[in-house]
């Protein structure tokens, strides 16, 4: 019996694990991946907007908080597995059968990237389809498709045609969504193609990738484009499905909280971005975890 179980251990949930530490509760973090820092992981350009520290990327940022965390006295377990909540009963079973129960919960889960849901994009993965623009080096030279016209996709188009001969944009909407800096630079790069209102159906190959099946707006059928990796920028969605309809949910399925980060069942909280489709953000992460652990402490001791 913990005092309090946190759910993912990016910036909400470590931040939320400092302060429960600070405040004295005895708690456990449950991470799913091998390391901590969530999306801080992909972050591959400095970090310019978290006060106080500049980092080259997100990985510095994150053993910088690793650094503050290690004398703490919390428990961390990595590699954990949850396989079901009861939310209202605050009890987790971990695939390995282990049972966890506790006085509160607090739900860190972060976000993840949409998928396209369409053949061979889980076929390929490792095969030509690329997680970030980290790995462009291994694509140079070689021909890439991004799909979407936010401003991750126009990023990794403007990264990656510094590699690769050409780069095409398939994106749905008439007009890319991408700030004008991006846009302006991928209308005037010539190794890159943007194609509007298109969407790629298929993800075609053999051992690897070697073409995009795409549809064109107007266009009487679906044509192929070789290319031998394609990257997917079209959003994120919210880790909450494995809290079922126990929780309310906004239309997007994230989390719904009032302003001490309670959710609409008794001492079970949600923090960062599962529950911030407005404004996600590591300050706002950081400061929620601080938020939720303060409550928590001054409702165990009243
Ligand atoms: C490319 C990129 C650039 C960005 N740049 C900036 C920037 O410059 N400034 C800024 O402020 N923000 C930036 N962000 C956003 C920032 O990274 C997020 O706002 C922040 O990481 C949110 O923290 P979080 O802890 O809420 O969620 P996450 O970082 O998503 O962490 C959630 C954690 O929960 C874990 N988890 C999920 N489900 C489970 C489960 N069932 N069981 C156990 N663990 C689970 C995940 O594995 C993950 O470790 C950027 C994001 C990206 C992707």
């Amino acid at each position: 019996m913990h005092d309090v179980l946190i759910i993912g251990a990016g910036p909400a949930g470590l931040s939320a694990a400092r302060w429960c530490d600070e405040l004295g509760l005895d708690t456990l973090v449950l991470e799913q991946s091998e390391e901590v820092g969530g999306q801080l992981l992909s972050i591959h350009n400095p970090i310019e907007n978290y006060l106080g520290i500049h980092t080259d990327n997100g990985c510095e940022l994150r053993d910088r908080f690793a650094e503050q965390i290690k004398d703490c006295d919390f428990d961390l377990w990595t590699n954990a597995e949850i396989a079901s909540v009861d939310l209202k009963a605050k009890r987790l079973v971990l695939r390995s059968g282990e049972e966890l129960k506790s006085i509160a919960i607090i739900i860190a889960t972060g976000l993840r990237r949409r998928k396209l849901c369409i053949p061979g994009e889980d076929e390929f993965t490792g095969r030509g389809m690329i997680a970030s623009s980290g790995d462009r080096q291994a694509f140079a030279g070689k021909d890439v498709c991004v799909v979407g016209g936010g401003d991750a996709a126009a990023e990794n188009a403007l990264l990656f045609a510094e590699v690769c001969p050409t780069v095409t944009v398939v994106h749905r909407g008439k007009k890319l969504r991408a700030r004008r800096e991006f846009t302006e630079q991928l209308h005037t790069n010539h190794c890159i193609t943007v194609f509007p209102e298109s969407v790629v159906h298929r993800i075609i190959g053999r051992e690897h990738i070697e073409a995009v099946e795409i549809e064109r707006s107007g266009a009487i059928k679906p044509f192929q484009m070789a290319v031998q990796g394609v990257i997917v920028r079209i959003g994120f969605q919210p880790n909450t499905e494995l809290f079922g309809d126990q929780l309310e949910k906004d239309d997007g399925k994230y989390l719904v909280t009032n302003a001490r980060h309670e959710t609409s069942v008794a001492n079970i909280f949600a923090i960062g971005d599962v529950a911030n489709p407005a404004a996600p953000t590591i300050s706002g992460a950081v400061g929620a975890g601080a938020t939720a652990a303060k409550t928590i402490a001054s409702r165990l001791k009243a």
